[in-house]
């Protein structure tokens, strides 16, 4: 389908650009460029929808879905207008409803349906479970590490699991630990906190480390699930015992591990209820409800998968192994996720 593979060189050509300037903007806290056009264009996203249906296309469809279908729903100029206001729970229900009729209108299902199918997370996965308090030590401050550290313990990880291609830590003050994939196979930037003194800012650095492993081995339009899986098995070597260097290392990762799962579990159950409003742990909604749609779910299910991984790679992967159970998983999540 000429269409298709049109689409899919345009995109590889504009997105490293855009994804470059897309982590400088978040690094340094301000509004992200918009994607490309080609990214937004309703006639991009019927070619998708037109292959769709054909088995042999099925797999490139859905990796293109994956990152088309947010961009058609959050820039929906309704959409867009509930999410500019500031975050409440009613108007995370009128976001939520804005969310559901574009989606209904261009996909036949609503928002949450549609990215947890795209994503692999279509079931609800575990019963609304009700997380701990904070672990006592998990974000007291110590020495804070240094650059070289982070590059270590990167290097580290890349030669036991055989990983090739540019990573770069860029530091950040204000924004929020996230990676981005400048060129699938090739190229990541990962933004990290200006400081890292903790067994938490610790554990943020190796989670995203995981997300540039994974965005290393895999071609574009990861499903949610799996990207966040590997970040969970490379953030799980922080629990003891371990190879990565000893300030690396802490016992009480495995105590806050759970916790965020509980966490999320009780997101997801409260997403999966949206647009109605059953129950509002908290005074307003965490801003992960407000712009990341569906991530929640992922986060749960991503866990059974890192177990998984944990298991069938064991403490020291023979090289490419890590690559190869990726692909395995993938292939699994991709079949379930045609609509
Ligand atoms: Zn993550």
């Amino acid at each position: 389908m000429a269409e298709l593979d049109l689409l899919e060189q345009e995109l590889a050509a504009e997105l490293p650009g855009h994804m470059r300037a897309f982590a400088r903007a978040h690094a340094e806290g301000r509004v992200p460029p918009p994607a490309p056009l080609i990214a937004r264009l309703s006639s991009s996203l019927d070619t998708v929808l037109a292959a769709l249906p054909h088995e042999r296309l099925a797999d490139r469809a859905v990796a293109l879905l994956r990152l088309l279908v947010p961009l058609a729903i959050e820039s929906d100029p309704a959409v867009a207008a509930v999410r500019a206001q500031p975050a409440t729970w009613d108007g995370l229900s009128a976001l939520s409803a804005a969310r559901n009729s574009v989606s209904r209108d261009r996909f036949g299902m609503d928002a949450i349906a549609l990215i947890h199918r795209l994503h692999g997370t279509p079931d609800p996965v575990v019963e609304i479970d009700v997380p701990g308090p904070l672990i006592a030590g998990w974000m007291d401050r110590g020495p804070a590490i240094d650059a070289v550290a982070i590059d270590d313990v990167w290097h580290a990880i890349a030669t036991r699991f055989g990983l090739t291609g540019s990573v770069r830590i860029d530091r950040s003050a204000t924004a929020s630990p996230r990676t981005f994939v400048i060129e699938p196979l090739r190229e990541v930037i990962v933004v990290v906190p200006q400081v890292i003194d903790s067994p938490m800012t610790r554990y943020t650095v190796l989670h995203e480390l995981g997300h540039a492993a994974i965005a290393l081995v895999q071609p574009p339009g990861i499903p949610r699930v799996l990207d966040e899986a590997a970040a969970s098995y490379i953030a799980r070597l922080a629990e003891p015992p371990s190879w990565l260097p000893p300030r690396w290392v802490n016992e009480l990762a495995v105590e806050a591990r759970l916790r965020r799962f509980a966490l999320a579990a009780m997101l997801d159950d409260v997403e999966r209820s949206l647009p109605a409003l059953p129950q509002l742990p908290g005074r307003i909604p965490p801003p992960a409800l407000w712009t990341d749609p569906g991530a929640q779910a992922s986060y749960v299910a991503a866990e059974a998968i890192a177990e998984r991984l944990r298991k069938e790679l064991g403490v020291n992967p023979p090289r490419g192994q890590f690559a190869r159970a990726l692909a395995a998983e993938r292939d699994r999540i991709d079949g379930r996720s045609v609509f």
